[in-house]
């Protein structure tokens, strides 16, 4: 699945960046509530070895109907009785072995009696009638009288364990069975599904086509799949593998925009993992109201609408992060399945490692880099502001709960740590063995760490328990002195992080130490970090410009290194890695000075990555002095769209200055030739409160743009504004029928009034109360965080109703969120509100103090010395 970074991502895309870190940004709290037991793999009783769905979809009622027969034998016998999950379906008969068997259904369990008991390995068919409305698993999109354009579609959604809503199964990853599915859908309606095309027939009369789908090939049940819809069909092949889209009607370009790069990917990955793609074809659905990134159905992936892209916003956006996800996972999830949902890392860590990996090949080093850079503060974000846990953990409420960056981001960051202790070689040769010994099966993370041991010759327990069994990282110090008599440099590198039962005392790691001349010659030394603290000392004739740790930032860590601003220079205009580059210009930024912004804006304008480039500008943007605003200005030539919009976020930072301000009202006005430069220019120039944006804004509401991201940033572009007119315009664009992402910024803005406006609040409360009940997942996703931001009691019970009964988990888990926070009793936003007005005030008397030193520089610059 594909969720957190592309969810994320998109609320940045939509200026909308606070939504999920800063609502809940309080400090870091429990992942779990005391009570919450730990849950183990569940038992079996049944070898299921085949389920054969027969279904047809009723689109106008929004039901399926069928018959579902389960190939299965006894694992243990005597095996008198059986139970599926079978959740909110009516069961109307029950087959067993041919005979009529009886059944009850309970508590979404469906239990079947055996008309005799079945001995050891003995096999028997089951066949289901059933039928259902699913309110989860299965569902129906399409026009209404709000949205009288949008396609008309089913799809499914089975993981976590959602199957069980749309079909009887047992729901559960560790049985693993081939499928096949007989589906009959409106004629003109494609339905797609997992493996082969095994035939289609129409039936005239009762206008209905059926496509009969088999997969021969064993996967658990979450990831059998069904969509359909009126789709357009676009064909490829990567090596003797059919690869396949499916789009409405008319997004063939955008179709081919963002998949295209699909059969490289499949041979890239091939080859990397060294084993042949191992299915019939690969499909990518796209469908609407998609309620994730996308999903890696055996075959035949999910994916969002979402990510297909014109060409104006191919610009600065690209679908292969998702398209590398989800095409990974046929390897790393569904032809290796985690046991269960602790061990749910070896699906998504690995998922989230090969969308890098795929960078890498494609871009580069300095994007892979960048790739784990995001990656890492993600994972740090939610381990400093919401919680932190072990990566297998087995005490959750609901298994979305795990879906997490833990799951996801640090997942992929220890694979990363792995292939550095193994290298290249043997971490693909690991993955392989992994991969080849356990094709078709379920894994736990044991079996990883068992290739990994079996193919380096190495024990990796200690690997594996600081990382994924223990929680947190390492807090790194680094201080070094140069002794000018006896010739010797010293780095000392200190472990600073609380020790506890939880945590390794003293992680281990090998890692480089680069030390950098003036020049940027660099001498690099390897070294294993093992202990509390260490100290490496180097023979040299005099110390060195600048020492770099973990020059590659291949560590996940936090890192309090004090460089002067002269060692930051260095790095910043000779690092090899870009990484590096961006990691001194940010460090640069809080150092402030006049020779600081000269490095930036010569960094901002010259440096070969983009990066670099877009965090010189951030840089110079919290510097706010009048010659950081003049860099800035002439930066807004950049030609790389994401340097751009580094450039037009940093001059927001310039409230009330009006060459920042005339600048950023020019972009609004004229566009840019990227949608999300523009978008940014319209929330940045709201952000300065110049006097001309209100007026920019309200125009550029009427602008249509990829995702909405124009008008997202416009809406919340008020809020910064602080025009009490935004309310009006909040709730005119909250409405259902308007743009919902559009809606969801409205959202947001309404929230920010409310936090504020202490005359305004229960009004605007009264008003976004139903939001929580909204039809769209998108909105009610958005309510919690909103909730907590405005931090009022009232909002309580709409968060309980959410927390309580809302069918997605990840609603559930930020309406709890929500509850905790506004329980807690701070307002989140007053405080906020604070912090953030103390740092303009600080950055205002430093503005001031940098424009008196350049006077005197320049007096002094003047007179005799
Ligand atoms: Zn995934």
């Amino acid at each position: 699945m594909h969720k957190p970074r592309f969810l994320d991502h998109l609320a940045m895309e939509l200026g909308d960046r606070d939504a999920f870190t800063v609502a809940f940004a309080r400090g870091r709290r429990a992942f779990q509530p005391e009570h919450v037991e730990p849950k183990w793999a569940r038992d079996r009783a049944a070898n299921i070895k085949h389920i054969k769905l027969e279904v047809g979809l009723d689109f106008d009622a929004k039901k399926i109907s069928g018959t579902a027969t389960h190939r299965l034998s006894a694992i243990a016998g005597p095996l008198d009785r059986l139970e599926f999950d079978a959740a909110e379906l009516e069961i109307r008969a029950v087959r067993a072995g041919g005979e009529p068997a009886t059944f009850e259904t309970a508590d979404g369990k469906l239990r079947v009696a055996l008309p005799r008991a079945l001995g050891t390995g003995e096999e028997i068919e089951i066949a289901i009638d059933y039928a259902g409305q699913p309110r989860r698993g299965l569902y129906f999109v399409g026009p209404d009288q709000a949205y009288p354009n949008k396609p008309l579609q089913a799809w499914t959604q089975g993981e976590d364990e959602d199957s069980r809503y749309w079909f009887p199964c047992y729901d559960y990853p560790n049985n693993r069975t081939t499928s096949e599915i007989i589906a009959t859908v409106p004629e003109k309606f494609t339905a797609v599904s997992n493996g082969a095309l095994v035939g289609t027939f129409s039936d005239g009369a009762a206008k209905t086509r059926t496509f009969h789908w088999r997969h021969d090939v064993p996967h658990s049940a979450y990831l059998i799949t069904l969509a359909a819809g009126e789709f357009a069909m676009i064909e490829e092949r990567a090596g003797i593998v059919p690869v396949t889209y499916y789009v409405a009607p008319g997004r063939e370009d955008d179709a081919r925009r963002a998949f295209g790069n699909t059969p490289k990917m499949i041979q890239f990955f091939e080859r990397i993992i060294g084993v042949p793609y191992p299915y019939a074809k690969y499909a990518q659905v796209a469908v609407n109201d998609f309620i994730f990134g996308g999903m890696e159905n055996t075959s035949a992936t999910t994916q969002t609408a979402d990510t297909l892209h014109d060409a104006r916003a191919h610009l600065d956006f690209k679908s292969d992060p998702l398209v590398a996800h989800e095409l990974a996972h046929q390897w790393w999830g569904d032809l290796l399945t985690c046991r269960d949902w602790a061990h749910a890392w070896l699906n998504e860590g690995f998922a989230t490692y090969f969308e890098a990996l795929w960078c890498e090949e494609n871009l580069g080093a300095d994007e892979f880099a960048w790739n784990v850079r995001q990656d890492r503060e993600g994972y740090l974000d939610e381990d400093a502001n919401h919680y932190r846990r072990p990566i297998v953990c087995n005490r959750y409420r609901t298994p979305i709960e795990l879906f997490d960056r833990h799951l996801y981001e640090k997942g992929s960051l220890v694979l990363h740590m792995l292939r550095r202790v193994a290298g290249d070689d043997l971490f693909f040769k690991s993955l392989n063995l992994y991969c080849t010994r356990h094709r078709g099966a379920n894994v736990i993370t044991q079996d990883l760490q068992r290739a990994f041991e079996d193919t380096t010759g190495r024990n990796l327990d200690f690997f594996f328990d600081q990382w994924v069994y223990k929680e947190g990282h390492p807090e790194i110090e680094v201080s070094s002195s140069f002794d000018e008599k006896k010739k010797l440099f010293s780095v000392t590198v200190k472990q600073t992080h609380k020790t506890g039962d939880t945590i390794a005392p003293a992680f281990r790691f090998p890692v480089t130490i680069a030390l950098m001349d003036a020049e940027g010659r660099e001498i690099r030394q390897r070294v294993e970090i093992k202990e509390r603290e260490q100290i490496f000392n180097f023979v040299l004739d005099k110390a060195p410009k600048a020492v770099r740790f973990d020059p590659e930032h291949d560590i996940l860590k936090t890192l309090k290194h004090k460089r002067g601003r002269e060692a930051l220079e260095t790095e910043l205009r000779h690092a090899t890695e870009a990484i590096g580059r961006a990691a001194a210009a940010r460090e640069l930024g809080t150092e402030g000075s006049r020779q600081a912004a000269e490095a930036l804006r010569d960094a901002m304008l010259t440096d070969k990555f983009w990066g670099v480039q877009a965090d010189a500008a951030a840089a110079l943007g919290t510097i706010r002095t009048s010659a950081a605003l003049d860099a800035l200005l002439e930066a807004l030539k950049l030609p790389h769209p994401k340097a751009r919009r580094a450039v037009v976020r940093a001059l927001g930072n310039f409230r009330g200055d009006a060459k920042a301000g005339s600048a950023l009202a020019d972009i609004a006005a004229t566009g840019d030739e990227s949608y999300f430069v523009e978008a940014e220019a319209v929330l940045a120039l709201g952000k300065t409160r110049d006097e001309r944006a209100f007026a920019h804004l309200s125009e550029a509401l009427g602008r249509d743009s990829y995702l909405e991201v124009i008008r997202t940033h416009a809406i919340a572009g008020m809020a910064e504004l602080r025009d009490e007119r935004a309310i009006d315009v909040a709730r005119g664009f909250s409405a259902y029928g308007r743009p919902p992402r559009a809606r969801v910024a409205a959202v947001g803005t309404l929230a920010r009034f409310a936090a504020l406006r202490d005359d305004r609040r229960a009004e605007i409360l009264d008003f976004m109360t139903p939001l929580a009940d909204d039809r769209e997942f998108m909105v009610r996703m958005r309510i919690p965080s909103a909730f907590a931001e405005i931090g009022d009691p009232r909002a309580l019970p709409a968060l309980r109703r959410l927390a309580d009964r809302d069918l997605d988990g990840r609603v559930q888990r930020h309406a709890n969120d929500a509850i905790a926070s506004i329980g807690e009793g701070r307002s989140h936003v007053e405080e906020g509100q604070r912090l953030r007005e103390d740092l303009d005030k600080l950055r205002d008397d430093n503005k001031k103090l940098q424009e008196r030193l350049e006077k005197v520089e320049a007096l002094a610059r003047d007179k005799p010395v």
